[in-house]
C-alpha cells in the first residue's frame, strides 16, 4: 500500500534543514509519496526507514535495468494505466532478433542497421536499444560466439539472451560481464536453475510462460525463491493475445497491486507474422499498450522511424515541456558583425527558429533564455520572458564579448516590450524581428547592424 506524504513525514527527522534540496520535510515527504524524489536524498533517515518507505512507495511495475552505469536501459517503473493520469516513465525498449541458425551476412546486416539507424529529433537521439540473441539450435558454442559478436560490434546494445538451457545461458552471461543482459527464459522445467543463475550473475530474469496463468505461477515461485528483477513473456504470439495479456497484467499490477504481474513485459512481434509491415503495426500497438520491450525481426529506417516517433510521443511527460539549455548558440559560424537574436527555451521553438536561421545561411548568434519550456507569448504572460529578465540574461551571457555591435533582435510577438527593454539595456538597440519563424531568412538577409 502506497504511503501518503503525511505518513512519510512521520518517519522523517522534521528538522526542515533543507539539505535534500527541498525547504521542508513535509514538502520532501509529499515528493517521495508522488515518486518525484528518492527517500535516500535525505541524509538523515535510517536504513530501516529507507527499506520501509522504499518498499511502500515502489511503483506497482518494478523498474528493471539492463546494462549498467549511465547508459543502462530501464523498463517498467510505471504507476498508471493512462498517460494523462500522471505520465509514463520508461520508454518501451525496441530491439532486433538474432538467432544462431541465421546466416552470418544476415547477422552482420542486422547489427550494422542497429548501429547506423539513429535519428535526432527536437534534441533527442532516437534509436533501437536492444539486441536479442536466441539459441535456436541448442548449440552452446554457436550461441556464445554470436553473443560475443554482438558484444564486439554493437557497443551500446543492451542484450536479451534467450535459451532454455541454464549452462548455455551461464556461458553467454559470463561473457557479458557488466553489460548485464536479460536472461530469458525461466519456464516450469528450468525455473530453479535459471533463478540460481540470475542471482549469481546479478541479471534480471525473464519468465517464459505458456499463457498468462502459467506466467503468474512461475513468477510467484520466483518471487518465493527471492528474485526481485523479473520481466514477463506470457507466451502470446498473436497480436490479440499479446494486447490482452499486456492490458490484463498492467491492470492487475496497478489496480490490484498483484505482485506476480508487477513487472515489465517482453513481446515478440517478430514471431507473430512474416509480413514486415504487419509486424511494425503489431509493434506499434504494443508500444501504445504497455510492452516494456518489443523485439522486431529486423530494423529498417522507414519502419523503425514511425515506431521511434510513436514512442517519443507516448513517453514524453505531458506536464513537462521539452527544453533546451539556456545558452548562446552559434548558427552558420557567426562572427563579431553577425546578428544577435533571442528566443525562449521551448525546444520546438528553438528547433524551428534555429532551422530557419540555418536555412538562411546567414551566420547568426541565437540566444536561448530559460523560460521553463514556455513558448514566447506564454512565457511573457507568465512573467518569465519580460524585459528585466532578458536584460539580466543579456548582461551575464557574454554575448557583448562576441560582437562589436549592440543590436538585439527580439521575437515579433514581444514588440510591446521594446521600450522597456531599451531602458533596461541602454547600450543596445532593440529591433523587432519577424513574428513567424518562416519569415526569418528574408529578415536576416536584409539585416545590417544599426549605425
Ligand atoms: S534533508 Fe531530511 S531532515 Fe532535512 S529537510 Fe530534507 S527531509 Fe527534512
Amino acid at each position: 500500500m502506497a504511503l501518503t506524504g503525511i505518513q512519510i513525514l512521520k518517519m522523517l527527522p522534521k528538522t526542515n534543514c533543507g539539505e535534500c534540496g527541498i525547504p521542508t520535510c513535509l514538502a520532501f515527504g509529499m515528493k517521495v509519496a508522488a515518486g518525484q524524489i528518492e527517500i535516500g536524498e535525505c541524509p538523515y533517515v535510517s536504513d530501516e526507514v529507507k527499506d520501509t518507505i522504499g518498499e511502500a512507495s515502489a511503483p506497482p511495475i518494478r523498474t528493471i535495468t539492463l546494462g549498467s552505469g549511465d547508459t543502462a536501459f530501464k523498463a517498467g517503473g510505471e504507476t498508471c494505466l493512462f498517460r494523462h493520469e500522471k505520465r509514463f516513465e520508461n520508454p518501451t525498449g525496441l530491439g532486433v532478433m538474432l538467432t544462431t541458425d541465421m546466416a552470418a551476412a544476415e547477422v552482420d546486416g542486422r547489427i550494422e542497421r542497429f548501429n547506423s539507424i539513429r535519428i535526432e529529433r527536437v534534441g533527442v537521439l532516437m534509436k533501437a536499444d536492444i539486441i536479442a540473441v536466441k539459441d535456436s539450435k541448442g548449440d552452446e558454442g554457436a550461441f556464445t560466439s554470436l553473443v560475443q559478436k554482438v558484444l564486439d560490434k554493437a557497443d551500446d546494445a543492451k542484450l536479451v539472451l534467450i535459451s532454455d538451457n541454464a549452462s548455455t545461458l551461464a556461458a553467454a552471461a559470463k561473457l557479458c560481464g557488466e553489460r548485464k543482459p536479460l536472461l530469458l527464459g525461466a519456464d516450469s522445467n528450468n525455473r530453479e536453475a535459471l533463478a540460481n543463475l540470475a542471482k549469481e550473475q546479478g541479471c534480471p530474469l525473464g519468465v517464459r510462460g505458456t499463457n498468462l496463468d502459467n506466467t503468474v505461477e512461475i513468477a510467484e515461485q520466483l518471487l518465493n525463491d527471492g528474485l526481485k528483477d523479473l520481466v514477463i513473456d506470457t507466451g502470446a504470439r498473436t497480436m490479440k493475445a499479446a494486447f490482452e495479456d499486456n492490458i490484463a497484467a498492467r491492470r492487475a499490477a496497478v489496480k490490484k497491486k498483484f505482485k506476480p504481474l508487477g513487472f515489465p513485459t517482453i513481446t515478440f512481434p517478430c514471431e507473430m507474422t512474416d509480413d514486415p509491415l504487419m509486424e511494425v503495426m503489431i509493434a506499434s500497438v504494443l508500444v501504445a499498450k504497455y510492452a516494456g520491450i518489443v523485439i522486431l525481426s529486423d530494423l529498417q529506417g522507414d519502419t523503425l522511424f514511425p515506431l521511434l516517433l510513436e514512442r517519443l510521443n507516448i513517453f514524453t511527460d505531458p506536464q513537462r515541456p521539452m527544453v533546451v539549455k539556456e545558452d548562446i548558440y552559434p548558427v552558420n559560424g557567426p562572427g563579431e558583425d553577425s546578428p544577435v537574436l533571442i528566443t525562449c527555451n521551448f525546444s520546438l521553438t528553438y528547433f524551428i527558429v534555429s532551422g530557419e536561421i540555418e536555412g538562411s545561411k546567414v551566420p547568426s548568434w541565437l540566444l536561448i533564455k530559460d523560460t521553463e519550456g514556455l513558448s514566447v507569448l506564454t512565457a511573457w504572460a507568465a512573467g518569465k520572458f519580460g524585459a528585466d529578465l532578458i536584460a539580466v540574461f543579456i548582461n551575464k551571457s557574454g554575448i557583448a564579448d562576441k560582437v562589436k555591435h549592440r543590436e538585439l533582435i527580439i521575437p515579433g510577438y514581444l514588440a510591446t516590450i521594446k521600450g522597456e527593454l531599451e531602458e533596461e539595456l541602454p547600450d543596445w538597440t532593440i529591433t523587432i524581428g519577424p513574428r513567424e519563424a518562416g519569415h526569418m531568412p528574408a529578415f536576416l538577409k536584409e539585416w545590417k547592424p544599426a549605425a
